[in-house]
């Protein structure tokens, strides 16, 4: 009896008012309830079937193909299609064409297979449509989300009891916020030390309300700088740019060999601002779980040291928080909870969907330097969440991690994790195993690079004197870029790459990047993934085309 509702495929597809008042029905008879149901149906199985297919990460030549076909630029007055159509469009014609993220073959970067329940978690958080900026549209999800905020503050942090309990559900305190990613938390991270550096004095107002000039003004600097080391993600200087600082004083300290801060760079650079006084170092920054090769900067002792000179302390852990869930390996972490603030990525080691990233702050009132007030929301004292906060209408990204904490429990997710990270040393272990290659940066986390260098040019780059390595290194850099190309367009696996830049004679060092998170991959699919590798090595640069490269 449903059926002919659902397929009265010839109607004539107009918007009037009774069409649009059908739209904004709820499952209330029989009839839509066997619609809904269907539309999400066709959804979860349609891409289920996708999900099964090869990475496809698409060559250039298709590339453009595709890009023809979606040049329309007009939208169209009448409706084109029903939502059943546009459903079978999407499954059809654009997720074969997606990259497919949930393949364990796929383990080039950071978003990556979720659990399926994320997916409906997602779709309560739609239906619900809560915006938490402010009480009103919220009510108790603001709650639920200061209590998450409390139980991520408390993983990093863990101070008392009565910390807590005094500051889970004050309206006048902050643990910290939810962001849209890392990109965003970083952002806010230094737009609160910003601030609080150049906050009120004497008869100046503070930077927030009168700006960057009057400020090195107030203060009688001209200039401040973000003290991080050359892993640091491109975000931090995005965020020199936007605080007005300039990026090009976020300052890329040099790294030792295990691509960590190098200490005594760190100390002899604060030394120097600190002679010269009319610098001023707005933020130190710690990276858990670098992007590019998964190391740990020394938190414990860069803590100790911003401590020493009171400098704010912020730690990029976007990547590696959650490894904080782990008995086994927290530890990693170590000296976190000497930060003045924390970055953690939702997305993307708590598996949640896109869109998701946090910022904490140790100091629950360090967020009131960001405070802003609107007469309509946001009022003082209130639960309005937008008031500490870059983004104004946002959805409620904390009812899913409050809800996949509960369904994975620390355990759950130390697991996953766990099981990451000895994956990546067994990986390691092979890779060093294999002649052809070379394993540049050894796994602390689930992260870790490596390069195609076949013997001859490993005994070189050993002997060979400077000139000669950078010669090396460039035949290789060219050889590692075509490697990763011709096995991403083969869309069969897909690894990533990146340019590691260290001193000279080995300045610039094109590598191949995996991160393993999914736990689907395994050790087999690893060595499928290297043979293929060596295949496409063989196949384009055997002894016999080795001219072609230089
Ligand atoms: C991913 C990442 C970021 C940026 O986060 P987005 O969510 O992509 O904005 C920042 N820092 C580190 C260390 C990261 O891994």
């Amino acid at each position: 009896m449903s059926r002919k509702h659902i397929s009265k495929k010839n109607a004539a597809l107009v918007a009037d008012w009774q069409a649009l008042q059908r739209i904004f029905l709820r499952p209330e008879n029989e009839d839509a309830r066997a619609m809904l149901l269907k539309y999400m149906e066709q959804i979860l199985f349609g891409l289920h079937d996708f999900l099964k297919e090869h990475v496809g990460i698409t060559e250039e030549a298709s590339l453009k193909n595709l890009a023809d076909k979606y040049k329309q630029t007009r939208i169209s007055k009448h409706p084109e299609k029903k939502l059943a159509e546009v459903i079978t469009d999407l499954v059809r014609d654009i997720a074969p064409h997606a990259v497919n993220v949930a393949s364990p073959y796929f383990i080039g970067h950071m978003t990556s297979a979720i659990p399926f329940f994320m997916v409906h978690l997602k779709t309560i958080v739609a239906a619900l449509n809560q915006n938490v900026v402010k009480l009103e549209t919220s009510k108790v999800v603001s709650i639920v989300e200061k209590q998450v905020l409390a139980k991520i503050h408390r993983l990093i942090f863990h101070r008392s009891d009565s910390f807590y309990n005094t500051h889970v559900q004050n309206t006048r305190t902050t643990l910290g916020a939810f962001v849209e990613g890392g990109t965003a938390a970083n952002l806010t991270a230094l737009w609160v030390a910003r601030n609080t550096l150049l906050g009120p004095k004497n008869s100046f107002q503070g930077i927030e309300k009168e700006g960057l000039m009057a400020a090195y003004q107030a203060y009688d600097i001209d200039r401040c700088v973000v003290l991080v080391s050359r892993r640091g993600h491109y975000s931090l200087r995005k965020a020199g740019g936007i605080l007005g600082i300039g990026n090009d004083n976020v300052l890329a300290m040099d790294v030792d060999e295990h691509h960590r801060m190098d200490m005594r760079s760190l100390r002899e650079q604060i030394r120097v601002f600190e002679l010269n006084s009319r610098t001023k170092i707005l933020a130190v920054v710690g990276i858990a779980g670098s992007t590019e090769t998964g190391s740990i900067d020394p938190l414990r002792e860069m803590g100790e040291l911003c401590r020493d000179h009171g400098i704010h302390f912020h730690v990029d852990a976007a990547w590696g928080g959650p490894v904080l869930t782990s008995d086994k390996y927290r530890h990693l972490l170590d000296g976190i909870d000497s930060a003045d603030s924390v970055t953690i990525d939702g997305h993307k080691q708590f598996y949640m969907t896109m869109g998701c990233g946090m910022i904490y702050f140790k100091d629950p009132r360090k967020m009131d330097a960001i405070e802003y007030h609107a007469n309509y929301v946001n009022r003082p004292g209130s639960v309005d969440l937008g008031m500490k906060s870059l983004a104004g209408t946002r959805e409620a990204n904390s009812l899913m991690l409050d809800s996949a904490l509960k369904i994975m429990g620390t355990q759950g997710y130390a697991i996953l994790l766990e099981h990451g990270i000895e994956l990546a040393k067994k990986f390691a272990a092979e890779i060093s195993r294999r002649p052809l290659f070379q394993l540049v940066t050894p796994p602390k986390l689930n992260i870790l690079t490596y390069r195609i260098c076949p013997p001859h040019m490993q005994a070189e780059l050993f002997s060979g004197t400077s000139t000669q390595r950078s010669h090396i290194n460039k035949t290789l850099n060219a050889i590692n870029r075509t490697v990763q190309r011709v096995q991403r367009e083969a869309g069969r696996s897909f690894v990533s790459r990146t340019t590691l830049n260290r001193r000279s004679p080995d300045a610039e060092i094109v590598v191949l990047r995996t991160v393993l998170m999914n736990p689907m991959t395994d050790i087999q699919i690893l060595n499928e993934i290297l043979d293929e590798q060596e295949e496409i090595y063989r196949c384009r640069f055997g002894t016999n085309n080795l001219k072609g490269v230089a």
